[in-house]
């Protein structure tokens, strides 16, 4: 069979994600793995434990669809005492991962020519989802080193035919953190344009400021037209488990949990209930979790910084960025990830590759820096000795 000009041409014209194929290059190579963000760390010890208490005590049969009533109680706790959000378990629906419930966002509300703004850099299924569901990206740069919103610039991008907004904060792969004010100046573009906001908050436990996280569905205005999606992935650094919800009302939660029912209709029972379990567990486990993940932050800012490497500012996330124009290197940032995973031994990520539209910076590499020191110490140690010869 022919399969020419059968293949979606979204999928037909697409690479495999950049997180594969440094993750790929990474095992060919033999490299250090700073690309994919993932801890090397195996999870808390409690939630895995209740994970294998779950496998063999409760059922393994398929859960409501809409995810275990325990986690969508413990989910409304969660926010209540994390965000003060009031939640009502029938506004969580549980997902397989925050991609999915991305996707159900996606599919249940954009329509053929809908255009969609996008802050620019984006999580890398924004832009192909979107146009898989008949609608148009519409790119708002953002530009290191803050990564600021802009007012005017979304104004600008926002036409009558704009009908959602994709955001995602804090940001990845910046790390970086959108100002109460920027979320104001948002909140308030989506209710004038009568916008619909994704909000892809998934980061939301993984900052290393005092701030508690304010999510745009807390805005005036916003709660009846914002989806927030979160990971269990990123709260408790476990990103196999593929547990994720999104948190929406009335309407748009009926129509995203429509879209849900035939994407994947539920998730891994043992897994939904040991994040239940886990969300309840004193707060004293996340934060020590975190602490871990500041120690190596810092870890990787100092090794990197001692060898003269430009660390952008960041505050969440478990990503620094490297400014590769500012520390003297003039490879492309793609040239960079793709000849330094082979001659240093160390997988990054090209930023570009999660940047669409013009303007966009060339000389950004994002390092994840959830793995142990010796290994951190290693990786900024091989970058240095490569660079020296890159001379
Ligand atoms: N959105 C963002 C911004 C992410 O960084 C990630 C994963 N790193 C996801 C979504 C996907 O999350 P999950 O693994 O829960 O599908
Ligand atoms: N979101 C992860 C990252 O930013 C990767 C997830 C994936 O590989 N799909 O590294």
């Amino acid at each position: 069979m022919k399969t020419k000009g059968r293949i979606h041409p979204v999928y037909a014209e697409m690479e495999r994600t950049v997180f594969d194929r440094m993750s790929a290059l990474a095992r060919e190579h033999g490299a250090i793995n700073l690309g994919q963000g993932f801890p090397d760390a195996p999870g808390p010890t409690p939630v895995l434990e209740a994970a294998v208490r779950a496998l063999r005590e409760k059922s393994s049969q398929y859960p409501p669809g809409a995810g275990l009533p325990e986690l969508r109680e413990a989910l409304c706790g969660y926010y209540a005492r994390r965000q003060e959000l009031r939640l009502e378990p029938d506004h969580v629906i549980v997902t397989s991962g925050a991609t999915e419930a991305l996707a159900c966002a996606v599919l249940a509300l954009v329509q053929p020519g809908d255009e969609v703004v996008l802050f620019q850099p984006a999580y890398d299924a924004y832009a192909p989802m979107v146009r898989r569901a008949g609608g148009v990206p519409v790119s708002v740069m953002l530009q290191p080193p803050r990564f600021a919103y802009d007012a005017e610039a979304l104004e600008r991008a926002i036409s009558p035919r704009t009908r959602l907004l994709m955001l995602n904060d804090p940001l990845n792969p910046a790390g970086t953190v959108a100002s109460e004010v920027e979320l104001a100046t948002i909140a308030c573009a989506c209710v004038k344009h009568d916008l619909i906001a994704i909000c892809d908050e998934v980061w939301e436990e993984v900052r290393f400021d005092t701030a508690v996280h304010r999510s745009l569905i807390s805005f005036d205005g916003m709660a009846e037209r914002t989806v927030k999606i979160g990971s269990a992935g990123k709260i408790f650094g476990i990103t196999g488990w593929k547990i994720g919800w999104m948190i929406a009302q009335g309407e748009l939660a009926m129509a995203v949990s429509r879209a849900h029912q035939f994407l994947t209709y539920s998730s891994a029972p043992p897994l939904q209930w040991a994040v239940a379990e886990g969300l309840a567990m004193p707060s004293a486990m996340l934060e020590e979790q975190r602490s871990g993940w500041a120690r190596s932050r810092a870890r990787l800012k100092e090794a990197l910084q001692a060898e003269d490497f430009a660390v952008l500012p960041n505050t969440a996330t478990w990503f620094l960025c490297v400014d590769l124009s500012a520390s003297g290197i003039t490879l492309t940032d793609r040239q960079f990830a793709t000849r330094a995973v082979a001659e240093a031994g160390v997988a990054t990520i090209p930023v570009s590759a999660l940047y669409e539209g013009e303007g966009r910076p060339e000389h950004i590499i994002r390092l994840c820096f959830t793995k142990p020191e010796n290994v951190l110490d290693d990786a900024a140690r091989r970058l240095a000795r490569w660079r020296r010869q890159l001379r």
